[in-house]
């Protein structure tokens, strides 16, 4: 250590501070990093490792990258999931006694990103901190390039769900946790696994109660959390309390543009677990997870980024309030129906800049001068945009018109002092108006006559000399000189000093030349200086309007999904639901919002619901593979969400009873990467409906108990519908597709259970799909038909036939089934018992007689014998 060079010194210091990031560590015009961070970071960004010589026996692995193109590198690595540290200069090296001081001035971090470049701008990129206990947890999460910052808790039965629930909704790019919380978000059966999500443990005592309400008092500038409504919510206090401190240790400055904090309850909004989140394709598909295809997809017309992004959480966070609802429907309905004031609308929201990331980089002191002129004639349309909300009724629309300010001020300060098209750059002048500052105005003059005074100079010593081709030029190393070409040098007076030899010239200076030069370049570093110094005042102006600018966005954002939700609804042909407190969902005519774009158009069968909690609660639906079971089901989830997010829905009518959640297992879903069996999966997705749904939930199960064998699998499915089904344990809307037909029987015997099935045709050996889902129950299951349309074989497809018929034939326990009502019961008789017995001694004989005796092996036998033994035993 103690060989070590100065700098390696200073560079290993910062390291030890900052052991969880990569260094980037600047020396002069690069940054570079050594030892580890070298060899990791060559490897990531794919740039060459070298070595520097460090004062130790080896060479000091390193790499570097070129200061200005920092930002992609940083993206590259963020993007993998690393910090980065900023090692920054931080005195000028010319002043500097000894070796350059150097401190890290900022910590990148996945989720507190702010360069544009970094940041997906239809996405917001959520930070979250997370406090666990045992009985409970907060959360606290913000997107620091927007100034969102929201919270809220769990606590009591089921918490640890909420919270997964929650996390599946947010999916934030990063958390810190505390030590208990990391040991159980990421290990054992409770662990959370997170996509692209970058999690550490973070100091017990940032949690602290008392720490953190007291920042947060100091933060909010408030006297008690009262006024922001988490005096009583003890764990996202911690929970808050530890991302704002992490929030300004990395940024290493106090983050003066999360001004608001929005404790939520999530029982104010439709619960959705990650599976149906998935299952319904609400913003990605399963297939590849792109946008294309999704829910998101077809409901987002938006025009600014804020509005894409506040779509997306509503979409995410569908409501349960009906008053709410329908105030999102009937500002829908007003803009729907006024077609020439939506279409002008929609053109003055495509002229608007992302006010919300704009206002973040001016109060975070990162907006360039390009940032401010944005802002400045972004602003400018809201005039526009509020006289033609002045005409609209509905309540939302008038309070989006209400808050939505003009900030007359803001404007006038850019126009007043910001030149029309600035450079981005703020440290190389041409910013500031002349007209703004008078100083500015009289350096910006001797620039101007410096160049006149350099055109007489060089003018006059043209005569005085008789040199004709004597030039005046500039360079960075010596300043204005006098070129002489080589021919002309007898003429040089002596007052001439020479400065350079080239090939056919001479270059000199003269006194007079250096004066006129002082006098110029003094002035072009003063006016640099001071244009960024008085740049920085006004951006500091302006982010004192951070909050009012904050809500103007967000106005700015509900007009811009409001118009996207009407646009959709004019151009789909969705109507207005009507939305209630009862149980009562009735769709006439529904469509799949989705299918219903990818197929040709006017294709689609639209289909009729009735769902209620008493009559017609349980809908068991039969009909053959690719009838288009999965769809119809999906569709009615998709139009309740739809309905509660406040959209219109693809239906000719609809009314629609609120549901607070709805749950979803549709399809074999393959988490076998997570190391679960598929039929696992189904079982622990079946539990958590079963433990978490309640009578106002609406559910949806598709070929439910398909991933084990079939009499397990039917009796599965059957202890379920009449467990759902019952009103005494639970009674919700239940959509219920099954290729167990036996299931239909269950119609006869319990109560609000109804069979419907989609219809197919017959013809000759062939079936038609028509895709129109009618009362009662399939007859037949059609899978070789079904087979056969999907082009298998012929020679397949009849053997099949043969087989099928064999088996219909044969099938003792297809027997027992159809003969007998219910399963249950009969299970219990002494009957069935015998029969199961009959059936498993039937295996037994079935395996014995498999046995080759003369082709056997002593040892063969014995393994044989074993196994047999062991099939008997289990069959008593
Ligand atoms: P199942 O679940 O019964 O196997 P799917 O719901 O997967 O069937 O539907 C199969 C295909 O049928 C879908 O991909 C879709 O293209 C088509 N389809 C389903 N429902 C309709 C409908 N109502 N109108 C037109 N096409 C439909």
């Amino acid at each position: 250590m103690e060989s070590l060079t100065p700098m390696m010194k200073q560079y290993l210091q910062l390291k030890e501070q900052h052991k969880d990031c990569i260094l980037f560590f600047r020396l002069g015009d690069f940054y570079e990093m050594f030892f580890e961070d070298a060899i990791l970071a060559a490897k990531e960004l794919e740039i060459a490792l070298t070595g520097r010589d460090c004062g130790l026996k080896e060479r000091a692995p390193m790499c570097g990258v070129p200061y200005h193109a920092a930002e992609n590198y940083i993206a590259k690595l963020i993007d993998k999931g690393y910090k980065v540290a900023i090692g920054e200069q931080v005195e000028d090296p010319s002043l500097a006694k000894g070796i350059v001081r150097r401190e890290v001035t900022k910590i990148i971090t996945p989720g507190t990103v702010i360069e544009p470049s970094m940041l997906r701008e239809r996405e917001n990129n959520y930070i979250m901190a997370v406090y666990y206990q045992s009985d409970g947890i907060g959360i606290a999460y913000a997107d620091i390039s927007t100034g969102d910052l929201r919270t809220t808790e769990f606590i009591g039965m089921d918490f640890y769900i909420h919270f997964q629930n929650e996390i599946a909704k947010i999916t934030p790019r990063e958390m810190i946790i505390n030590e208990d919380g990391y040991a159980v978000v990421t290990q054992g059966e409770k662990s959370t696994v997170l996509e692209n999500c970058y999690i550490t443990k973070y100091d017990s005592w940032a949690f602290k109660t008392d720490y953190a309400a007291n920042l947060l008092k100091n933060h909010f500038r408030i006297l008690n959390l009262e006024g922001i409504g988490m005096d009583s919510h003890s764990f996202s206090i911690s929970a808050t309390g530890a991302l704002i401190t992490y929030l300004e240790q990395t940024q290493k400055k106090s983050i003066h543009h999360l001004q608001k904090i929005q404790y939520y309850y999530t029982q104010d909004y439709m619960i959705l677990d990650k599976a149906t989140r998935r299952n319904l394709e609400l913003t990605e598909t399963i297939r590849d997870g792109s946008r294309k295809g999704s829910l998101l997809w077809i409901m987002d017309k938006t025009s600014t980024s804020m509005g894409a992004r506040l779509l997306k959480q509503w979409v995410e966070e569908p409501l349960k309030d009906v008053y709410n609802i329908q105030q999102r429907l009937d500002a829908v309905e007003e803009l729907k129906t006024n077609l020439i004031v939506r279409e002008d609308l929609k053109e003055y929201m495509k002229n608007i800049y992302d006010l919300e990331r704009l206002v973040g980089r001016i109060s975070y002191g990162n907006a360039n001068p390009r940032d401010l002129i944005w802002l400045k004639s972004s602003l400018c349309f809201i005039p526009n945009i509020k006289k033609y909300l002045e005409s609209f009724s509905s309540k939302l629309l008038e309070k989006v018109n209400e808050t939505m300010d003009t900030h007359e001020e803001v404007i006038e300060l850019i126009r007043g002092a910001i030149v029309d098209e600035p450079p981005v750059s703020i440290k190389e002048g041409g910013i500031i108006k002349d007209s703004f500052n008078t100083e500015i105005r009289s350096l910006r003059e001797a620039i101007t006559n410096g160049k006149t005074w350099i055109a007489n100079i060089e003018r006059e010593e043209r005569q005085k000399t008789g040199i004709k081709s004597l030039k005046i030029g500039y360079n960075k190393v010596f300043g204005y000189y006098i070129e002489v070409t080589k021919t002309n040098l007898n003429l040089v007076p002596s007052d001439y000093i020479r400065k350079q030899t080239l090939a056919n010239a001479e270059r000199y200076i003269t006194a007079d030349l250096k004066e006129i030069e002082s006098k110029i370049l003094g002035a072009e570093e003063r006016i640099n200086d001071l244009e960024y110094q008085i740049f920085i005042e006004i951006r500091e102006k302006i982010s004192m309007y951070t909050q009012v600018i904050q809500k103007t966005a967000k106005s700015i954002a509900t007009l811009d999904v409001l118009l996207s939700f009407a646009d959709i609804s004019d151009k789909q042909n969705y109507a207005k639901p009507t939305i209630h407190k009862e149980s009562l969902i009735h769709i006439k005519k529904g469509r799949h919002p989705v299918v219903e774009k990818m197929i040709p158009t006017n294709m689609f069968v639209p289909n009729d619901t009735l769902l209620d909690c008493s009559e017609n609660r349980f809908t068991i639906l039969t009909g053959p593979n690719m009838a288009g079971k999965s769809t119809y089901m999906r569709q009615v989830a998709l139009i309740v969400l739809m309905a509660q997010i406040g959209c219109f829905v693809p239906v000719e009518e609809a009314t629609i009873g609120i549901t607070d959640r709805i749950f979803t297992r549709v399809g074999a879903s393959d988490d076998l990467a997570q190391g679960q069996s598929t039929f696992m999966v189904e079982m622990s997705e079946l539990a958590n409906i079963i433990n978490s749904a309640t009578a106002n939930s609406l559910i949806i199960l598709d070929e439910i108990g398909r991933g084990t064998s079939t009499y397990d699998g039917l009796s599965i499915a059957w202890a379920v519908v009449e467990y759902i089904s019952s009103q005494e344990n639970l009674g919700a809307r239940t959509l219920f597709a099954t290729h167990y037909h036996e299931l239909t029987e269950l119609e006869e015997t319990l109560e609000g259970v109804k069979n419907y099935c989609i219809a197919v045709k017959e013809s000759g050996d062939d079936i038609v799909f028509l895709r129109k889902i009618v009362r009662g129950a399939a007859d037949q299951s059609y899978g070789i038909q079904v087979a056969k349309l999907a082009g298998v074989s012929e020679k397949i497809v009849d053997r099949a036939k043969k087989i099928l018929m064999g088996l219909e034939f044969n099938d003792v326990n297809n027997k027992l089934l159809k003969e007998e009502k219910d399963i249950s019961e009969v299970a219990m008789t002494q009957e069935t018992q015998l029969d199961i017995f009959h059936y498993r001694e039937d295996i037994l004989l079935d395996e014995l007689l498999k046995i080759d005796l003369m082709n056997t092996t002593p040892l063969e036998a014995m393994n044989h014998l074993y196994r047999l033994l062991n099939m008997a035993k289990d069959s008593r």
